[in-house]
């Protein structure tokens, strides 16, 4: 469990991704909610197209890593992402019946976090390209707080078949 501590911020990094409707519409409304929500983005990468690879039925996944410093603990944190990710989904429910955007917290400054509600490096950090991709554009020299190598090593390392590409729009 990580306690805000008053006054002091962390920086944290989100990686957001959309399937489904304006994909890229999606992302960009995020941001600025999150920026009024959780903090400051202080870096974002580009946006990145993944392939629906293995899952014909799904269309293609657009990815964006933010950066965002944040005084919030990160359970508070959690609950601001979902309430992002409800409002890009209310809309969405009704007209496409599945989720179009989803917000997932990669890295808490370098905690390791582990309750029911939360996972902290995101579990799958280190197996998606789709993540790494993205998240090595601004934090590529950051060490992964488990595994000791940067986020560029992890990503030359990465096993990951599915391929990633920088996405130049529709
Ligand atoms: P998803 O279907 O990928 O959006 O998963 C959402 C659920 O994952 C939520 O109920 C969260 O409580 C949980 N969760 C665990 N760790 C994380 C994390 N690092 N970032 C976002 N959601 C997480």
């Amino acid at each position: 469990m990580s306690a805000a501590v008053p006054g002091s911020f962390t920086l944290v990094y989100l990686l957001l991704g959309s399937n489904l409707g304006d994909r890229a519409g999606h992302l960009r409304q995020a941001r600025p909610q999150l920026a009024a929500s959780a903090g400051s983005i202080v870096a974002e990468s580009g946006l990145y197209e993944t392939a629906a690879w293995g899952r014909e039925d799904q269309p293609a996944f657009l990815n964006q890593a933010l950066a965002l410093r944040t005084a919030l603990s990160a359970e508070a944190l959690l609950a601001a992402c979902q309430a992002t990710e409800q409002r890009a989904g209310r809309e969405r429910l009704e007209r496409w019946g599945s989720r179009t955007l989803d917000v997932d917290i990669l890295l808490f400054g370098a905690e390791i976090i582990a309750n029911p509600t939360l996972t902290v490096p995101h579990p799958r950090l280190a197996e998606r390209r789709f993540a790494l991709l993205p998240l090595a554009e601004i934090a590529g020299a950051l060490p992964h707080p488990q595994r000791g190598q940067t986020i560029a090593a992890l990503l030359l390392a990465c096993p990951d078949p599915l391929p990633v590409q920088a996405w130049a729009g529709e």
